[in-house]
């Protein structure tokens, strides 16, 4: 038999993209939610369900690309039933990531910035150009612009990019440190800091640059989505290959065979 996702958010604009590539990977769309109260419509011919415990009582795995304040339920619920959930929702604070950690302890969780493949070999080569371009010498730059609609900043995505460099150079991006947003008397940039401008406009699916920046060279890496689908096609790819895994916190990397 077919593997059974559900998928939380199902109106949503992944949730809709998502359902598609669970029907085109050969899997079994077990059902999905919408958010309590919304006006929106579920995509035709889509079981829906009630609430996400019931999401969770039919699948075998549940994907959810919604908003952070659901992310912790979600992965209490994964933890509850022991169920697989691969998380794609971006905007998460420090203790909803931790609420997440928590809960993958219970259950198989693999919780991604970015589900596209080449972004996660982006992050790979971020790491090791970060390892051999030192703090005290090359500034990193992190630079992602996206559509309108987006509502938090810097992207998911960025700041997957900022730990990546800070891992490279045997640090955390906290304590790294950040500089995002400059505008105004900002005074000089702050050496071993990691910058942050996001630009938002138009229907960009999503554009991300690092850049280092050294006294005498510049060397800049960029990747671009131009589909959607890409993350929803990783996603799915995620929570096939998430069934029967033992409990932990897994990331696209994991998925893809990655070092
Ligand atoms: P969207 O606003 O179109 O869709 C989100 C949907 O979630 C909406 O339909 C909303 O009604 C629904 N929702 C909110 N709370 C809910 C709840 N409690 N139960 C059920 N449904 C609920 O947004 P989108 O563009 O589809 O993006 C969704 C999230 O996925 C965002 O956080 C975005 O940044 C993230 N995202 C991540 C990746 C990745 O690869 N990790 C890629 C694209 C988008």
């Amino acid at each position: 038999m077919s593997a059974r996702i559900g998928i939380a958010g199902i109106a949503g604009r992944m949730g809709r993209l998502l359902a598609e590539e669970v029907t085109a990977a050969g899997a079994t769309l077990a059902g999905g939610t919408l958010r309590p109260g919304t006006a929106k419509a579920p995509p035709a011919e889509v079981p829906l369900l009630p609430d996400a415990e019931a999401l969770f009582a039919a699948s075998e795995v549940v994907i959810d690309f919604t908003h952070a304040s659901v992310a912790a339920t979600h992965a209490a619920l994964a933890a509850r039933t022991g169920k697989p959930l691969v998380l794609g929702t971006s905007g998460l604070s420090a203790a909803e990531e931790e609420a997440v950690a928590d809960a993958a302890r219970q259950a198989p969780i693999c919780y991604a910035a970015n589900f596209a493949p080449g972004v996660n070999l982006f992050l790979a080569i971020a790491e090791r150009m970060a390892a051999a371009l030192p703090a005290e010498q090359y500034d990193a730059e992190i630079v992602e612009m996206h559509h309108r609609q987006k509502v938090d900043a810097p992207s998911g995505t960025a700041i997957a990019l900022g730990r990546a460099v800070a891992r490279g150079r045997g640090t955390t991006l906290e304590e790294a440190g950040t500089e995002s947003g400059r505008d105004g008397q900002t005074g000089a940039r702050r050496t071993g800091t990691i910058g942050f401008a996001a630009l938002r406009g138009g229907q960009v699916v999503g554009e991300h640059t690092l850049i280092f920046a050294g006294a005498s060279e510049h060397i800049a890496l960029t990747h671009r989505s131009f589909d959607r689908r890409v993350y929803a096609t990783g996603a799915v790819r995620a929570a096939l290959w998430l069934i029967g895994k033992p409990p932990g916190l897994y990331g696209m990397r994991d998925v893809l065979g990655m070092k």
